[in-house]
C-alpha cells in the first residue's frame, strides 16, 4: 500500500520520548498499527494506454470528496461533488482543489483524462481517523489523515502529496511497476516526479524556480525539516532529533539493501528522483514539457516490465527522449547525464 509517510519515519516518531511531542508518538504508533486497509487488485486492461498525440478538448474532472469524520471507515459522508461550492472545511476544499490541479496537468499536458485515461471519478476522503499521520491511495480513492498537529500538520495542503498519491493510480493503470525493490522504488519515484510536476504546473514554475520538494509544509515548525523528500538533493529534506536524518541515497553507490519498506521503496527512489531533477534543471524551462513528457511516454510505452530495474527504466527514458526530441537533442543528453550522475549505467545509449 503506497503511503506518503514511510514506515521507518513513523517508527522513529513512535519510539520517541521527546516531551515536546506528547501526542505524536502515540499517533505514530496508531498509524503503524492501523495501516491502510488492504485492497483488491484493480482490474485493468492488459494493453497499456496509447499515448495520445495532442490533447484535444480539455476534459473536466469528476471529483467527489467525502468526510470520514474522525473514523476509519471508507468512504465516509459525501460532502462535496464536482461543481459544488467550497464547504469552508479546509481539508475538504484543499483536497478538491488538489485533485483538480492533478487532473489538469494530466489532461492538458499529457492528454490523459483522469487516472485511468477514461474519465474515472477522482475520489478522496478527508479527516480519516483521529490524528492519523498519513495519506494514501487505496486503489480507488485518496485518503488523508489530519496529522497529529505536533509533527505533522495534515496532508491536504501539499499539492505534491496529492499529485504523488494520484500518480500511484496512473502507474497502476499503465506500467504497473511492482511495489517491491527496484521496481517499487521506481513506482515511488514516478509518483514523486508527477507530484512535483503537478505543483510546478499549478504554480507556473520552471525547473530552476521549483523546490523539487515532496510534502513541503507537512511538518510543523517544531520539526527541523523542509519536507518529506528532496528530489534534487535526496538525504537533505530533514534532520531532526525526533525524525532523525533523511535517509534517502542520492547515488547508486549508496543504494540501500533492506527488507523494510518493501525493500526500501521510499529510500532508493532518491536515486531516480535526483536523475529526473538534474535532467530537468539542465534542460530548464517547464519540466512537464521536457522530462515530464519523456517519463510519461516511458510509463505508457508498454515496454517496461512490472519488475523493471533502474537500468531498464533509464534505458527506456533515453529511447523515449530520442523518439520525442531527436538524437541530437538537449533533452536526450540531459536525461543521459542525469542517470550517469547518479551512477545508473546507461550503456548502449550513444550520442
Ligand atoms: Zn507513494
Amino acid at each position: 500500500m503506497p503511503t506518503i509517510v514511510p514506515p521507518y519515519l513513523l517508527d522513529r516518531i513512535a519510539e520517541s520520548a521527546d516531551p515536546r511531542f506528547p501526542l505524536a508518538a502515540e499517533a505514530a504508533r496508531r498509524a503503524l498499527l492501523r495501516l491502510p486497509p488492504a485492497r483488491l487488485p484493480l482490474i485493468v486492461p492488459d494493453a497499456p494506454d496509447q499515448p495520445s498525440a495532442l490533447p484535444d478538448a480539455p476534459s473536466q474532472p469528476d471529483r467527489r470528496i467525502s468526510d470520514a469524520e474522525g473514523r476509519e471507515t471508507l468512504p465516509g459522508r459525501l460532502v462535496r461533488r464536482e461543481g459544488e461550492r467550497a464547504t469552508g472545511d479546509e481539508a475538504v476544499d484543499d483536497a478538491y482543489d488538489g485533485l483538480g490541479d492533478t487532473h489538469r496537468l494530466f489532461d492538458r499536458v499529457f492528454g490523459r483524462d483522469s487516472i485511468d485515461g477514461a474519465g474515472m471519478p477522482l475520489e478522496a476522503t478527508v479527516h480519516f481517523g483521529r490524528a492519523y499521520d498519513n495519506a494514501f491511495w487505496d486503489g480507488e480513492r485518496m485518503v488523508f489523515g489530519d496529522g497529529d498537529g505536533e509533527i505533522f500538520t495534515g496532508f491536504t495542503d501539499s499539492l505534491s502529496v496529492i499529485g504523488h498519491e494520484l500518480a500511484h493510480g496512473v502507474t497502476e493503470h499503465t506500467a504497473r511497476l511492482r511495489y517491491q525493490g527496484q521496481s517499487g522504488a521506481l513506482n515511488e519515484h514516478v509518483s514523486d516526479a508527477f507530484g512535483a510536476l503537478v505543483e510546478q504546473y499549478a504554480l507556473g514554475q520552471d525547473a530552476t524556480a521549483a523546490t523539487w520538494l515532496i510534502g513541503e509544509g507537512i511538518f510543523t515548525d517544531a520539526v527541523q525539516g523542509r519536507a518529506l523528500r528532496s528530489m534534487l538533493e535526496p538525504g537533505t529534506a530533514y534532520d531532526d532529533d525526533v525524525l532523525g536524518r533523511d535517509p534517502q541515497p542520492a547515488h547508486m553507490r549508496d543504494y540501500i539493501e533492506t527488507r523494510e519498506d518493501n525493500g526500501g521503496v521510499h529510500l532508493n527512489s532518491g536515486i531516480p528522483n535526483r536523475a529526473f531533477a538534474l535532467a530537468a534543471r539542465q534542460i530548464d524551462g517547464f519540466a512537464w514539457e521536457s522530462v515530464g513528457r519523456i517519463w510519461y511516454d516511458t510509463l505508457t510505452s508498454g515496454r517496461l516490465g512490472e519488475n523493471a530495474t533502474f537500468e531498464q527504466f533509464a534505458a527506456e527514458t533515453l529511447r523515449q527522449a530520442e523518439l520525442r526530441f531527436g538524437p541530437d537533442s538537449l533533452e536526450l543528453r540531459a536525461v543521459r547525464e542525469g542517470w550517469q550522475e547518479v551512477g545508473v549505467a546507461v550503456e548502449g545509449a550513444q550520442g
